[in-house]
């Protein structure tokens, strides 16, 4: 197969044209895209009041063409796949990951391989593999498992590991970082983000130093991780046997990327910390409500710690410091992946007769 790097994506040209200069790839590299990165960055019309800093932005990540940031290392790391002539890519995921592989592999014409852990999937995201014509193995095991076995089948066979420990993914991913400098004109104050199997954050850190030692950015941002509580190794400094969360994306006992995301945190003098479900169900609502992003509770979670953020350190002495700061949200995936989630926090239906009148009434409106 031939890719032919002009008219591959007329309008978007993707990562790897867009920032191919920064990306580990070279001249044998096929440039593939579906359209991923050039995402929009938004300013909060209400939350931002409600948390008063100076300026919040979100980065709608759930506009990549898979709907999450998953497409921004994907594309790398098959791109890199392809050069090596691999015949397959494998990887184990709650979803998202499977979801941006299985799409690139089939336009490259590649098989694509997907460990799901039993019963720890989002129908949407699953839906996507399917679609794609990933073959799907639902792994009696959690994440963590399905993640071991499948390093142990690449580390045997010719099928690309394409988890976030292929390092190709975080290269790519550290593009959003790029692009919210390129788009503000300097890096933010602060970067919240939600915190799973802590690469996301770590890509985005080093994309930040990147632009900083290049002079493209004067300042760094501090990094704000967000796991859910009942899903929080980092925060707690220990492993968790059992995650629970209703947010699957950040439903992860045993991070790869464990030190990077510490050394992210600890070089840019931020912080990780929990949020409980309520908190991200409680965000994932006002964002939707307010502002009109519909993303899922993973993404969420960043929010309920902006919030939960801006309680604290309203009274203290940090509380000036947070009002002249410019923020921006990781809104990482796209709220249909997960229906189920939005629809069990109110299903407020109302049956009504086929008449005017009755529609009328139901609405309130005065006849
Ligand atoms: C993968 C994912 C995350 C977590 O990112 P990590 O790099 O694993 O920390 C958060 N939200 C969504 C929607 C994701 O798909």
């Amino acid at each position: 197969m031939s890719y032919r790097a002009e008219t591959e994506t007329p309008s978007h040209s993707g990562v790897l044209r867009r920032y191919g200069d920064r990306l580990p790839i070279g001249l044998e590299t096929p440039l593939i895209s579906l359209g991923e990165g050039d995402t929009p960055l938004v300013r909060s019309r209400r939350i931002e009041g409600r948390v008063g800093c100076r300026e919040l932005y979100f980065k709608l990540e759930m506009c990549n063409p898979t709907g999450s940031f998953k497409d921004r290392g994907m594309v790398v790391a098959v791109a890199k796949a392809l050069e090596s002539d691999a015949k397959a890519v494998l990887c184990a995921s709650t979803g998202n990951t499977s979801a941006s592989a299985a799409a690139y592999a089939a336009r490259c014409g590649l098989d694509a391989y997907v460990l799901v852990p039993h019963g720890n999937i989002a129908q949407g995201k699953l839906a996507q593999a399917v679609a794609h014509g990933a073959r799907i193995l639902d792994v009696r095991g959690n994440f963590d498992d399905s993640l071991r076995l499948a390093r142990r089948i690449s580390e045997q066979h010719p099928v690309a590991l394409v988890n976030s420990v292929n390092p190709h993914r975080l290269e790519g991913q550290k593009t959003a970082a790029f692009e919210i400098v390129d788009a503000i004109g300097d890096a933010p104050d602060l970067l919240f983000i939600p915190v799973g199997n802590a690469g996301n954050i770590s890509a985005y850190w080093r994309g930040f130093v990147e632009y900083y030692r290049a002079e493209l950015a004067t300042k760094k941002p501090r990094m704000m991780g967000w796991q859910a509580e009942g899903a929080a190794p980092i925060v707690t400094g220990k492993p968790v046997e059992n995650p629970q969360s209703v947010a699957s994306a950040i439903r992860i006992g045993n991070p790869a990327s464990w030190l990077l995301a510490e050394a992210a945190r600890d070089e840019s003098g931020g912080e990780i910390n929990a949020v409980s479900d309520y908190e991200i169900l409680e965000a994932y609502r006002l964002l939707a409500q307010e502002e009109g992003i519909f993303c899922e509770p993973a993404s969420a979670a960043c929010v309920a710690g902006l919030l939960k953020y801006a309680r604290h350190s309203a009274g203290a002495t940090g509380g000036r410091l947070f009002a002249d700061s410019s923020v921006v949200c990781v809104i990482t995936g796209h709220g249909l992946k997960d229906p189920e989630t939005a629809l069990g926090i109110e299903s407020e239906m109302q049956e009504v007769e086929p008449r005017i009148e009755a529609i009328e009434e139901a609405m309130g409106l005065a006849r």
